[in-house]
């Protein structure tokens, strides 16, 4: 039989704990104060360095995304820990037991471990799958999204330990935009290697430029595609060998001197015409794997002869286990350190929530950022 521990509430008022709520489309956030917090067995309170604006949130907060209000957006952050619920500490990702004082980012969801998903082996779609800045404000779990100074980490949550010397403005994209790009290579190296692969990388946003550097340093050669000039120049700062504008005489032109077509291809923008575009110019035994379409965007004519006698595999992939979160920090460690913390615009204080996601809403740079301190 296991005992649990009664919650103990910590950091009572004094401690200056407080969020911005989003209450709908149109509306302004409005501050609210947290008093105290009560931590159970297994859950962390975490104080928030920097937050960065994910497009999801912008989805949400422009009304193309339902969500229940009122509710604390943010799921890309950085932070440290300044308390521990009561009994054992618990561990990261890679099994080292948390203290308090370390610098930490986390998973978007929370899985319960038992549910048919859960033992089928896809955490990321537990049927009572909780995710941070996604879900309705509640009394108990207010500090929920990483819109806030504090955010209260709840039991099994994915936790990873990151090194002080690492910028906050590369660490904190790792638990969306990172860990998403991390398992979308490894639904693709499942089918193909990456190492000597021709990838194809559409989109070239935060997931994109993370995409194609990430390919790069496993052996890949990268063509990417954006309709953005700009961001097509990012793309091959990042390592790709050949840009497009995603049109499909744009891609042969770019893969030019492939024999054969892509191995791999990443589709990260969700634009149906960009699959369309895709699925005939992979190689013999390619991979598209399918990442951007996470919303509703139309359907695309699919020519299952082409799919049958390429051998070729269409994956999605959404949301991420916690091994890619793991792997997420681990390739932001050995990356370009400078590049990466561009991707980061202004950075704004969090009372000025509007204005930062006034600020990532012109697309200026990949990624906005709030700071509460
Ligand atoms: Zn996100
Ligand atoms: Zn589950």
């Amino acid at each position: 039989m296991t005992t649990v521990a009664p919650a103990r509430p910590v950091l009572r008022a004094g401690c200056d704990m407080h969020a911005m709520v989003f209450r709908g489309p149109g509306l302004r956030f409005e501050h609210i104060a947290v008093p105290d917090v009560a931590l159970h067995q297994g859950e962390v309170l975490v104080s928030v360095e920097l937050a960065t604006v994910c497009g999801s949130d912008l989805h949400t907060v422009d009304g193309a995304r339902h969500a229940d209000v009122p509710l604390v957006l943010g799921h890309e952050q950085v932070g440290r820990v300044v308390a521990l619920g009561p009994g054992k500490a618990p561990r990261t990702v890679d099994g080292r037991p948390l203290t308090v004082g370390a610098r930490v980012v986390w998973g978007v969801a929370v899985d319960c471990g038992r549910c048919r998903t859960c033992r089928l082996g896809y955490p990321q779609k537990c049927a009572s799958l909780r995710k941070y800045g996604h879900e309705r404000m509640r009394r108990g779990w207010e500090l929920s999204g990483g819109f806030a100074s504090h955010v209260q980490l709840l039991a099994r949550t994915p936790v990873v330990i990151v090194p002080d010397d690492l910028p906050a403005t590369v660490l904190a994209p790792a638990s969306c935009a990172t860990a998403t790009v991390m398992a979308a290579l490894a639904a693709a190296s499942a089918v193909r290697p990456l190492e000597g692969a021709i990838v194809a990388v559409s989109g070239a946003g935060m997931l994109g430029l993370t995409a194609i550097a990430a390919a790069r340093s496993r052996g890949a050669t990268v063509v990417a595609a954006d309709p953005d000039p700009g961001r097509r120049a990012d793309a091959l700062a990042f390592g790709a060998t050949a840009v497009c504008d995603g049109s499909a005489e744009g891609w042969r032109s770019a893969l030019r001197g492939v024999r054969h077509g892509y191995a791999v291809a990443l589709e990260l923008s969700g634009s149906p015409r960009a699959v369309e575009t895709l699925l005939p110019l992979g190689d013999v035994g390619a991979a598209l794997i399918l990442v951007g379409s996470a919303f509703p965007a139309g359907t695309v004519p699919l020519d299952p002869e082409r799919i049958v006698r390429g051998l070729t595999t269409v994956r999605g992939v959404h949301n991420y286990a916690p091994e890619h979160l793991l792997e997420a920090v681990r390739f932001l460690e050995g990356a370009d350190h400078g590049a990466f913390a561009g991707l980061v615009g202004s950075v704004h204080p969090l009372d000025a929530v509007d204005v930062a996601l006034e600020a990532a809403r012109t697309h200026a740079s990949p990624r906005t950022g709030l700071s509460p301190a």
